[in-house]
């Protein structure tokens, strides 16, 4: 889906999406930005005819519906997070030029409104006329009018300050796993993407980034043996460990199901191994609650991957190598760390 539109056409279509979204109950988030922008331009006449069909018989497009409206007639197949991000954008910038309309707008009238102030004055003190008095009468109007249209640019421009605070907490709910709040991977590739081209960089030859990548051991038989639920709890903790364990400026990521990657930018492969140590022994010696009152909270480990980066390397040899560690820890008995040097 491509859109040509321009600030003014997108800034209309934008404030009537936003209209039947309020009239709808729509939650002012991307995936109901994109299907209510999509139905107001009329040029997705698919989505336009389902989301008429069901609201013919429902008032409210609730969450799930909305999502399966966008995945079917937007993305064709999942949430495409560039999307959401590309159509934050493009909202945000709407969004912008509206505040800067309103602010500006409010100027003028403020100015407008300071003239007729004076004028009133200067009419109240001259020589009464029945011409004058019709003037003062309708200045004055005209000030409260003035005045009125300050109050609604301004209500106008806290409005808009909110969606846009909203749009912010959007764009960064969506580069987070919602099950463990770590990176997604989403998030971990494009810090990856930056990370290695800082790191080509001759300044940077002599400190080159870490990769860790980590897989829980047997956690099918977690799931098996405990439930889906019991094993989303396993993966919430090993969040929480590896949040606590990252140091600032790397970046913890959750990656694939259960599996988990570090990136460390600035730290030597020794340090880097330290910090995998204290990962693998704080997961294998966590206190998990217990899976029901009759049985014991099973125990977890973690087989790691580590690797240093190697100047020059495309971004998906450095993976493929943490990911050979990795494998190199599960084959010699897992719960154990593998160092492939760059
Ligand atoms: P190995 O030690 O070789 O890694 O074995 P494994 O059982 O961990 O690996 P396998 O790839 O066979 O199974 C991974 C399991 O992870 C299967 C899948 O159901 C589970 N899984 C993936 N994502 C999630 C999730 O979000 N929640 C839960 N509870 N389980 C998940
Ligand atoms: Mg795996
Ligand atoms: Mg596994």
């Amino acid at each position: 889906m491509k859109y040509h539109d321009n600030m003014e056409r997108s800034a209309d279509v934008l404030r009537q999406a936003l209209q039947l979204m309020k009239r709808h109950g729509s939650a002012l988030h991307p995936v109901n930005y994109t299907l209510w922008y999509e139905y107001v331009r009329g040029e997705n006449p698919p989505l336009r005819a389902a989301m008429d069909r069901y609201l013919g018989q429902h008032l409210q497009l609730d969450e799930a519906v909305a999502e399966a409206l966008h995945k079917r007639f937007v993305t064709g197949s999942g949430l495409d997070a560039t999307l959401v991000e590309r159509t934050a954008e493009g909202v945000s910038t709407v969004l912008t030029g509206m505040a800067e309309s309103a602010a500006r707008a409010g100027d003028q009238t403020a100015q407008y409104g300071t003239s007729l102030s004076r004028l009133s004055q200067e009419l109240a003190g001259s020589a009464h006329s029945p011409a004058l008095e019709e003037l003062l009468s309708t200045t004055r109007q005209m000030q409260t009018a003035v005045t009125d249209m300050q109050q609604r640019l301004a209500a106008s421009q806290s409005e808009i300050g909110q969606l846009r605070a909203e749009l912010q907490r959007v764009q960064e709910e969506a580069r987070l796993d919602s099950l463990t709040g770590l990176a997604n991977r989403r998030a971990f590739d494009q810090c990856l993407r930056d990370c290695l081209v800082q790191a080509d960089t001759p300044a940077r030859r002599y400190q080159r980034p870490s990769l860790l990548i980590a897989d829980i051991d047997h956690f099918k038989r977690i799931n098996d043996a405990h439930g889906h639920p019991y094993g989303d709890h396993v993966l919430r903790v090993i969040g929480g460990i590896l949040k606590d364990c990252t140091p600032q400026g790397c970046l913890a990521a959750r990656i694939g199901g259960e599996e988990f990657a570090v990136l460390i930018p600035s730290r030597s492969l020794s340090e880097a191994r330290v910090l995998a140590e204290t990962v693998r022994t704080r997961v294998a010696t966590a206190q998990l609650r217990r899976p029901t009152q009759e049985a014991q909270a099973p125990r977890v480990t973690l087989s790691i991957g580590l690797t240093l980066f190697r100047p020059g390397e495309e971004g998906a040899v450095f993976m493929e190598r943490a990911d050979q560690a990795l494998y190199a820890s599960k084959d010699s008995g897992r719960d154990r760390i593998t160092v492939l040097a760059g």
